[in-house]
């Protein structure tokens, strides 16, 4: 049984994709392509064409010209965010198809996509769209005590920054490339936008939605290529102000230091985790779907997955067999498929990296209680994981696997788990389970994570600020915290 393809994708995927530069679609310079697969198959998906510095150079002049002399620039706020309302109209109506084209790039159920990543990437838009009118300076009376008797008028203006480049993962590739452009455009900025090389294909596709929503040429910039040739020249490029990326907290430190060793440029960095989920011996049973939710949505393929599930003792084993038994029950399969609950890794490299610790996870002697291989031998599969018998300093509980598998161990107290539950370079989310409310706040405060969720887990809104402590990462997206990170704040004085 498959989803019955619509006809735009069908038609998507059948041709060869060239990049989105200055309006215009064209061949990467080099002429040279790339392979997308499909994951559930291996089979090629598409062929893309295959962005370098010369393209990156080619995309960071067109947004530089569309920021500088308009008429992006120069249209009204108001105009702004019409057209940013407009991309998530577009993406509604289009949202069957960008839906397939995800499951299809990227392995996810149709489903899911069509529930999660479709309309949270139309909300951000129209979120932001309202945003585009709201972005404000301040008067502020100044005192300036070695000039007696002086009157000053003083105020700020919030700028935008400037010439933004944008570096996506693959793991929700049209919802990230709207965390990223939504913001960007509400505040004024121009972007060129390098999507993964596993997953293309979703932000091709909205690069016409965003040009059939009235963007003008050279606002949106979208370039597909490999990360250490195109996404490394738009990182050191020296006309970029800002570069806002989403990928491992290893690629994090070399875009810091390419920005370092070129112009300086702002960062924005959202990156890795091992997010605590904490279940108390007083939650209701609902906790044990939640903790199975937490590490399994997506396949794992979260930076906020609650990859590290602690549970209360007088529960542990309950708890734990509740959740192996939701693993070994899940599903696997197709995308298309409308029976399947969980897709493919996205690709054979994601595939080699979590059998990897599943590897390491027996050896240092975890038990799996559920799943702890490959399913199938086709396609990118991996078995819902759970482990237990870990210790605090086993690489599967220390480091982002990535994948399916949640690494399970018993708490004692309430004093004891901030601290275990902080044990981590990460600092990105964190769950809670529990009846007893002050219980809940006073360990929210506790922890050292951008995200806590209490009694829910995986819950995001365009309104909710999102982004890490520690190595997680530097800035929040989304909410209007994200405003901060694409504006530059001007102080105007004026002596009366
Ligand atoms: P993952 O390990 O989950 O694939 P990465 O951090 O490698 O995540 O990739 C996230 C994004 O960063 C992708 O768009 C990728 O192409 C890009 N990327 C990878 N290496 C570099 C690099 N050296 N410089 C800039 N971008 C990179």
């Amino acid at each position: 049984m498959t989803v019955t393809l619509d006809r735009n994708v069908e038609a998507f995927i059948g041709t060869p994709h060239q990049l989105f530069i200055d309006g215009q679609w064209n061949d990467a310079a080099s002429g040279k392509t790339f392979e997308t697969p499909n994951p559930a198959t291996g089979e090629t998906l598409a062929l893309v064409a295959e962005g370098d510095a010369e393209d990156i150079d080619r995309a960071v002049r067109a947004a530089r010209v569309a920021f500088d002399e308009g008429p992006w620039s120069r249209l009204t706020p108001s105009e702004r965010g019409r057209i940013i309302w407009r991309i998530g109209d577009l993406i509604l109506e289009h949202a069957d198809e960008l839906a397939q084209l995800e499951s299809l790039d990227n392995g996810k159920p149709y489903a899911v996509a069509r529930a999660a990543d479709v309309p949270l990437a139309a909300d951000l838009f129209h979120y932001m769209a309202g945003w585009a009118t709201k972005i404000e300076g301040n008067s502020i009376s100044i005192s300036v005590p070695y000039m007696p008797g002086a009157n000053f008028h003083s105020y700020t203006l919030r700028e935008p920054i400037g010439v933004v480049g944008q570096i996506i993962p693959w793991n929700f590739p049209l919802l990230m490339a709207a965390w990223k452009l939504g913001p960007a455009l509400a505040v004024g900025c121009t972007v060129v936008l390098k999507p993964a090389e596993q997953t293309p294909l979703s932000a091709l596709r909205l690069a016409g939605l965003i040009a059939e929503a009235g963007v003008p040429d050279g606002v949106v910039n979208v370039v597909p290529g490999f990360g250490e040739t195109a996404g490394a020249a738009l990182a050191s490029h020296m006309d970029v102000d800002k570069v806002a990326f989403t990928g491992s907290t290893e690629v994090g430190k070399l875009i810091v230091e390419a920005a370092g060793a070129s112009n300086l440029k702002k960062l924005t960095l959202e990156l890795g985790g091992k997010s605590p989920n904490i279940v108390f011996d007083d939650s209701e049973d609902a906790a044990i779907e939640g903790a199975a939710n937490a590490i399994f949505f997506n396949h794992g393929q979260c930076c906020v997955a609650g990859s590290r599930l602690y549970v209360q003792e007088s529960r542990f084993d309950e708890v734990v067999d509740g959740v192996a038994e939701i693993a070994k029950s899940i599903r696997l399969g197709s995308g298309l498929d409308p029976t399947t609950q969980m897709g493919p890794l996205v690709s054979d490299e994601q595939l080699r990296r979590v059998s990897g610790f599943l590897e390491s996870g027996r050896s240092e002697g975890a038990t799996a209680l559920a799943g702890g291989g490959r399913y199938g031998d086709r396609g990118y599969f991996i078995e819902p994981t759970v482990l237990t018998n870990t210790r605090p300093d086993m690489k599967v509980v220390r480091e982002e696997i990535f994948g399916p598998v949640v690494v399970a161990a018993p708490f004692s107290s309430l004093d004891e788990i901030a601290a275990v539950a902080n044990d981590s370079e990460y600092g990105l989310g964190a769950g809670i389970w529990t009846r007893d409310i002050s219980k809940a706040h006073a360990l929210a405060k506790k922890l050292r994570a951008g995200t806590v969720w209490i009694n829910c887990y995986n819950v995001f809104d365009a309104a909710l600020p999102f982004g890490g402590y520690k190595q997680s990462g530097w800035g929040r997206e989304m909410g209007h915290e994200v405003l901060n990170n694409y504006t530059e704040v001007k102080a105007v004085t004026t002596l009366l």
